[in-house]
């Protein structure tokens, strides 16, 4: 399983009973990642069972509240609960100074080391990357300073096609050559490796973009990904507090995902001032048709 997200918090602002605030549980090649962190987003880590100990990186898009308040909580926790590997944070400019005030009045010392990266991309930027997979961040139009993120898996292990090895007679080293993607040398005669593995499947990417006001230019940049995530904070009818506070409706959200070409479109953040979100989805599917709205605990694989 290549990519798997959980949706932790699917509202904004205030969290409720109905909705916590935003927080994203991604694993991508078992790289265990936390997109944002509300308010409460360690209780609905546990709540959706996942470890939060495992987590290795953590995303956040901009500092309001309700997508970074939990970080002092989670981190205090992952502490008192015996944590000693390394966390690492890209985050934009001012929480570390946030987090180690926090820490510093209250004496507080973390058993692990916290590495903060400072996020101040103007375009598309890759910002990490490991053997399989690679992370870019891009800038978004919110009221503060605030990032997109872009997971993409990098590589997938070649599958190898059974009958030909068989044909071959391949021994047990040689397919593990084949798995890595080289040829088969035997002597004077080369196999190519195309002969022996099955074409290259889709690679997954899963693209973060909250909170925004409409970018028509979004689209190119997260071209052809999977799993899109738009905020829909509001309905059209509700288009000029859109504007006022820089966020999108669920009609925006659904232009990029129609012009980005997505997989499927996930839309969240909803103002409280919705009691469902019937309306926000048949909004979108207008335009784009394989759209969810999210809610708590909501999980979305892609193969
Ligand atoms: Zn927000
Ligand atoms: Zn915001």
């Amino acid at each position: 399983m290549p990519l798997k997200l959980t949706i932790l918090g699917s509202g904004s602002a205030v969290p409720n009973l109905q909705r916590g605030v935003s927080a994203h549980y991604l694993n991508i090649n078992e790289r265990r990642i936390l997109i944002d962190c509300g308010e409460g987003t360690q209780l609905q880590l546990r709540r959706f069972k996942l470890k939060f100990q495992r987590l290795q990186y953590i995303f956040i898009s901009h500092l309001h509240g309700d997508h970074y308040l939990g970080l002092v909580g989670l981190f205090s926790s992952m502490s008192l609960l015996g944590r000693d590997s390394k966390l690492i944070i890209f985050a934009p400019e001012g929480l570390e100074e946030i987090i180690q005030l926090q820490f510093k009045i209250s004496g507080v010392y973390l058993n692990y080391k916290i590495e903060f990266v400072v996020l101040a991309a103007t375009e598309k930027t890759l910002i990490f990357e490991d053997n399989s997979i690679e992370v870019y961040t891009f800038p978004l139009k919110h009221r503060i300073t605030t990032f997109g993120f872009l997971f993409q898996e990098k590589t997938r292990g070649k599958s190898v096609n059974k009958d030909k090895i068989a044909e071959y007679n391949l021994t047990l080293p040689e397919i593990l050559k084949v798995k890595k993607g080289e040829d088969v040398v035997r002597g004077e005669a080369i196999i190519k490796n195309e002969i022996l593995t099955l074409p290259d499947s889709k690679l997954c990417s899963y693209a973060y973009c909250s909170d925004t006001k409409f970018i028509p230019e979004l689209s190119e940049i997260v071209k052809n990904v999977s799993l899109l995530y738009h905020e829909g904070t509001f309905l059209t009818e509700d288009k000029d507090k859109a504007k006022s506070t820089m966020h999108s409706t669920a009609l925006e959200a659904a232009t990029i995902a129609r012009e980005a070409n997505a997989g499927q479109l996930l839309i969240g953040h909803f103002s409280a001032r919705y009691h469902d979100t019937i309306a926000h989805l048949k909004e979108a599917q207008h335009i784009f048709q394989n759209v969810r709205c999210v809610e708590d605990g909501d999980e979305f694989v892609v193969e």
